[in-house]
């Protein structure tokens, strides 16, 4: 069931602080750019349905 779509190529974004489940890229849903600090990112969990920061 492996294909070669571009989109499942992207890591993962990290982990759900709650629930401890990894984040694929596909579920970003929207990502700050600040200058100097951390790139904050918020994510849609695919466990709990949560808009988190990915861990
Ligand atoms: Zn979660």
């Amino acid at each position: 069931m492996w294909d070669s779509d571009i989109e499942t190529a992207d890591p993962p974004l990290g982990k759900c602080p709650t629930c401890d489940v990894t984040i694929p890229a596909a579920n970003l849903v929207v990502a700050y750019d600040r200058d100097g600090d951390w790139p904050r990112m918020l994510a849609e969990c695919p466990d709990c349905s949560d808009a988190v920061n990915p861990v």
